[in-house]
Parts: structure tokens; C-alpha cells; sequence
């Protein structure tokens, strides 16, 4: 049993953290918001009332936030995990944020002596809340081995990816081919109704065909196909939009930063982009499936609800 700090209980540091609990690990919690901080203490994570508490006696301390400035902050702030934290401590971010950032606080961890690995999981909510999460390592291997020791009860896989955010940049690259091959089902599932193809035919031939691809499986925007497609509920966000483009921003940075052109990331960055300025943010990311119709409408789709 092991002394584990968590700093972030939202949607997915909150299940997560909950699952170690169940592994028999103390976890000691930090959230600014106190919704979050509440549904965590319900669910044994012993809650406290500063980042400081939360490093105090932790053997391991994970981060899981929004975006790269948020830890930053949480690492740097005065009474942050670089001035609180045991140089014994691992420290592993799970959260998805930018490769800039993430080596920023690689070579600052390194710089004070302390051991850090960047640990994105992909999986969702309800891969956090089943321990099914695939974790993806960057960082030097003995690192990697010991923070491994700690995610294995929230982890399905747990993957090295390779040094110092090679982990984001797996996470990073992975979902930019998801939004790719969803903007496929966009145009291909419209298509063959233009064409006059029964859609569940059409959809169990891709299914055994070229066309078959994760989200074409899960994500199908064509109503009464998958139950898991947001296309059932009025495209109410299973993924939402802003998340979304938040994700493909990161390839495009990435992609500037290394000098290639990515074309297909840029023209769904685009359409996330119409989406967001119409205000759908919150709605779900394959609501761009309506601006293959040249009036926008979409089967599923009723903008008045
Ligand atoms: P979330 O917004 O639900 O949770 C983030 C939490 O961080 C919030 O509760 C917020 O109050 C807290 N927070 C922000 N700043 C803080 C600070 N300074 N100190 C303490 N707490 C602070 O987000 P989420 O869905 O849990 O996602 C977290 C990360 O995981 C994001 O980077 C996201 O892209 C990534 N991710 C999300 C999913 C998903 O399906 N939701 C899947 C894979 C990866």
C-alpha cells in the first residue's frame, strides 16, 4: 500500500483516483472545484485543501487537468509539487497537453532532482471508471518502470512510448488519425444514402470492407445504427466539440513545430472551428457530419432541441 497524490478529480481524475483507492492505496486529492473534491471524497479519495497537502508523504503524484498552463501551474505555484513534493516521489501528468509544455517541466523535474513521466491515457469516462485505460510513457525507463508500479490498477495497457513526451506525442498523433477517419464517416456514411444504400447494409459491408476503422465502429453518425453514437441523441457530446479541437490543435502545433504539412488535420480543425462559432462547443464532434448537406440538415439532428 502506497501514499499517492492526485491533483485534478474531474471526469477522469476522479474514477481514476477512485481505482487506486480500490487497490488499497491512501490517495490524497486536490481539486479547485469543490463538486469535484465532494463526488471524490464519496468515493474514498481522502480530500484536501492545497496541492501541498496533497504531496505530503505521496510515493507517487499525478496530475490530470485541462490544459498544459494549468500544470504548470499546479508544478510551478508557489506550494506547487516542485516545492512540496519528496524527491523520492515519482511524478507522473496524465493530462493531454501540449509536447512544449510537457518538456518544459521534463527538464525542470530534472533540473531539481525529481523523476517525471508523462502518462496520457486514452479510453474515456467510462475507461477510467472500469481501470481499462490505455496509459502511453514517456520519460527515462527506470522511471517509466516505476510509474507503471502505480497506474497498473487503472490501466487495461500500459504502453512505453519511448523518452521525454513520447507519450504525448503518441496520444497526440493517435488522436488526430481518430478525427481523421471520423471526418470519413462523415462524408462516407452521407454518401451512400445519397447513393441509395439501406444504411445498415451499408455499414455492415464497410464494417467488413477498407472502410472498417474505431470510429466508423463506435462513432457512426447515422441514427439507429450503433447505440454508442452520438447520432441517437440529438448529438448530444459523447466527445465534445471543444475537447475535440483542442486535441487536433495539438497535432496541428506539433506538426508546425516539426515542419509537415497536415492537411486533413487542418480541414477538421476548420469544420470543429464552424461548429464552435455557430455555438455548438459542448455538442458532440461528429455534429460535423451535417456540412456534407448542402443545407445542413442531418438525420438525428434537430438544432431546436
Ligand atoms: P475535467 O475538466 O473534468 O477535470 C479537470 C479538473 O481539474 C477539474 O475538476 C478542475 O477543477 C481541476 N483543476 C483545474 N485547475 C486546477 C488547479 N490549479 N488545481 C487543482 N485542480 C484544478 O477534465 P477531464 O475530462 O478530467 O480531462 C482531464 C485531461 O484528460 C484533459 O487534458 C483531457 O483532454 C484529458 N482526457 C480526457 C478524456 C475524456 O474523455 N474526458 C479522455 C482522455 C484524456
Amino acid at each position: 500500500m502506497a501514499t499517492i497524490g492526485w491533483i485534478g478529480l474531474g471526469n477522469m481524475g476522479g474514477p481514476m483516483s477512485t481505482n487506486l483507492v480500490k487497490a488499497g492505496h491512501v490517495v490524497r486529492g486536490f481539486d479547485l472545484n469543490p463538486d469535484a473534491a465532494t463526488r471524490a471524497a464519496a468515493a474514498g479519495v481522502t480530500v484536501v485543501e492545497s496541492i501541498a497537502a496533497a504531496c505530503e508523504g505521496a510515493d507517487a503524484i499525478f496530475t490530470m487537468l485541462p490544459k498544459g498552463e494549468h500544470v504548470l501551474g499546479v508544478f510551478g505555484a508557489p506550494g506547487g509539487i516542485w516545492e512540496s513534493a519528496s524527491h523520492n516521489a515519482i511524478l507522473i501528468d496524465s493530462s493531454t497537453i501540449d509536447i512544449a509544455t510537457s518538456q518544459k517541466i521534463h527538464d525542470a523535474s530534472i533540473d531539481q532532482g525529481f523523476s517525471f513521466v508523462d502518462a496520457p491515457v486514452s479510453g474515456g469516462t467510462s475507461g477510467a471508471a472500469a481501470g481499462t485505460l490505455a496509459f502511453m510513457l514517456g520519460g527515462a525507463p527506470g522511471d517509466i518502470k516505476k510509474a507503471a508500479s502505480f497506474i497498473e490498477p487503472m490501466a487495461g495497457k500500459i504502453f512505453e512510448a519511448g523518452g521525454p513526451t513520447m507519450g504525448l506525442a503518441a496520444k497526440i498523433a493517435n488522436n488526430m488519425m481518430l478525427f481523421i477517419t471520423m471526418l470519413a464517416n462523415s462524408e462516407g456514411s452521407q454518401l451512400a444514402e445519397q447513393l441509395g444504400l439501406d444504411p445498415q447494409v451499408f455499414w455492415e459491408i464497410a464494417s467488413a470492407s477498407s472502410g472498417r476503422s474505431w470510429s466508423q465502429q463506435t462513432w457512426y453518425p447515422v441514427p439507429g445504427i450503433i447505440d454508442s453514437a452520438a447520432a441517437n441523441n440529438n448529438f448530444n457530446a459523447s466527445f465534445a466539440v471543444d475537447l475535440a479541437r483542442k486535441d487536433v490543435g495539438l497535432a496541428l502545433d506539433a506538426g508546425r513545430d516539426a515542419g509537415i504539412n497536415l492537411p486533413a488535420a487542418t480541414l477538421i480543425a476548420e469544420q470543429f472551428d464552424r461548429l464552435i462559432e455557430e455555438g455548438y462547443a459542448d455538442r458532440d464532434c461528429t455534429l460535423v457530419t451535417k456540412f456534407v448537406n448542402p443545407d445542413e440538415s442531418l438525420r438525428g439532428w434537430n438544432p431546436e432541441l
